[in-house]
């Protein structure tokens, strides 16, 4: 799952206005951001697989502390505290983070095959493999994202050209970064795959950015 996550991200704009779309991407992606570390680490760890699933290669063998229903509870509990705490922020924007870092769990088991941890232990791992339904996988990415992309745009207002453009351009990179990834040669390495989703940090940046070229629109009154 991709475009699904930072769909979650968009739409929760709507539902906690004051929070940056760069934390709300933070935390649809915290699972994806811990990942790759502790692959580097070596204590999760991937391999490339072709044919693993129809639509990628990668094998995920080992990862309960980035990708566990436990692990994500507790780092969505974490952030969303850390975020009150640092922020003087009220509860529901606190549960719209907790609940985006536990979606990413649900969106991934969609995609994944039988391998998203439970707890942090592998014996208890599922998926509905919807990488083996490449038609399903992709119109459920898109029409997640396209929603996305609606709930943000109906829910803030460009400030400038930065804010109108400079979305449209992240909507469209994240668009060639799905793209780029299914029609792609699989990679060489699974350091290569952790060392490229760092780049995750960037979109986080973006999001940021954008984020402060907009501004939350008020509910009409009468
Ligand atoms: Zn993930």
């Amino acid at each position: 799952m991709f475009m699904g996550h930072f769909a979650m991200a968009l739409g929760a704009k709507k539902y906690a206005p004051q929070v940056s779309l760069g934390i709300l991407f933070l935390a649809c992606q915290l699972a994806d951001l811990i990942w790759p570390n502790l692959v580097l680490l070596g204590i999760e760890k991937l391999e490339i697989e072709p044919g693993v699933t129809v639509m990628t290669p990668l094998d995920f063998v080992h990862y309960p502390w980035s990708h566990s229903l436990l692990a994500l509870l507790f780092w969505g509990v974490l952030f969303a505290g850390l975020y009150m705490a640092l922020r003087h922020a009220g509860s529901r924007a606190a549960i719209v983070i907790g609940l985006l870092v536990l979606s990413h769990w649900l969106l991934d088991v969609l995609t994944h095959r039988p391998d998203m941890p439970v707890t942090l232990s592998d014996s208890s791992r599922i998926g509905f493999g919807l990488w083996n339904h490449p038609v399903l996988a992709v119109s459920v990415e898109l029409l997640l994202f396209a929603a996305g992309v609606w709930l943000y745009t109906g829910s803030t207002r460009a400030l400038n050209r930065k804010g109108s453009i400079g979305f449209w351009l992240l909507v469209v990179f994240l668009l060639f970064v799905y793209a780029a990834n299914l029609l792609g040669p699989p990679p060489p390495s699974s350091a290569a795959v952790a060392w490229s989703a760092e780049a995750l940090w960037l979109l986080v940046a973006w999001g940021f950015w954008v984020d402060r070229n907009r501004a939350p629109m008020l509910a009409k009154t009468h």
